[in-house]
């Protein structure tokens, strides 16, 4: 679902051709929640009403592709001796570990797109979040909450993408971040789509 940042492509000169005002203007948004707390609806809903605005990070990611996910759009699906010799040469913002798995955000496009004055935004958990709010403190850290930890256990069974395993981890995880939903800037609870979606404009673009 994520759009891909395509600022590797723009050149010097259009950097140049860039205003002042546009410079300045650019700010990395962190949004962390809960696995099935419903983040990717949320998060493709402001990309379709925002396409020119919003630019979404790729993250890199040790895990398997899920059905209908490709290399280069959801992640960029790396072994893990390649992700670790990028971490270990400092090639990634934050990272890491997650139900098993490691993931992370390369820096270069995330670094290029804020000096071109464009809201990046990242979807991680809470360890990256936490290492964003110490590398990047002028980001702004969006958690997004479950109604109760009951729907989220539902809507994770629900979506059925993971096993039996993999939901118990999430879920293991899910109760982690929710008790560190106080050290974000802004808490959404994402109950009523329509609502929650109008909290995370009024929270990016304020
Ligand atoms: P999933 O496997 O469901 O795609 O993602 C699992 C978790 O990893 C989600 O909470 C997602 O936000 C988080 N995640 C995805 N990309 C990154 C990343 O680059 N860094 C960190 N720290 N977490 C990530």
């Amino acid at each position: 679902m994520k759009a891909q940042i395509t600022i590797n492509s723009i050149s010097r000169e259009n950097y140049e051709t860039v205003g002042e005002d546009k410079l300045s203007a650019g700010k990395l948004i962190v949004v962390t929640g809960p696995s099935g707390v419903g983040k990717g609806t949320l998060l493709q809903k402001l990309l379709e009403r925002h396409p020119d605005r919003i630019l979404f990070s790729i993250s890199a990611t040790t895990r398997s592709p899920r059905t209908g996910e490709e290399h280069g759009r959801e992640y960029f699906f790396w072994d893990r001796a390649e992700f670790e010799q990028k971490r270990d040469t400092g090639e990634f913002l934050e990272w890491a570990e997650y139900a098993g798995n490691l993931y992370g955000t390369p820096r270069n496009p995330i670094d290029q797109a804020i000096s071109l004055g464009q809201i990046v935004l990242l979807e991680i958990e809470l360890e990256g979040a936490r290492q964003v709010a110490q590398s990047f403190p002028s980001a702004k850290r969006i958690f997004i909450a479950p109604p109760s930890m009951e729907v989220l256990e539902n809507r994770l069974r629900d979506r059925s993408t993971d096993s039996d395993e993999q939901i118990i981890k999430r879920l293991h995880h899910a109760k982690l971040e929710v008790a560190a939903a106080h050290e974000f800037d802004i808490t959404i609870i994402n109950d009523d789509l329509e609502i929650a979606l109008q909290q995370l404009e009024s929270a990016m673009f304020d």
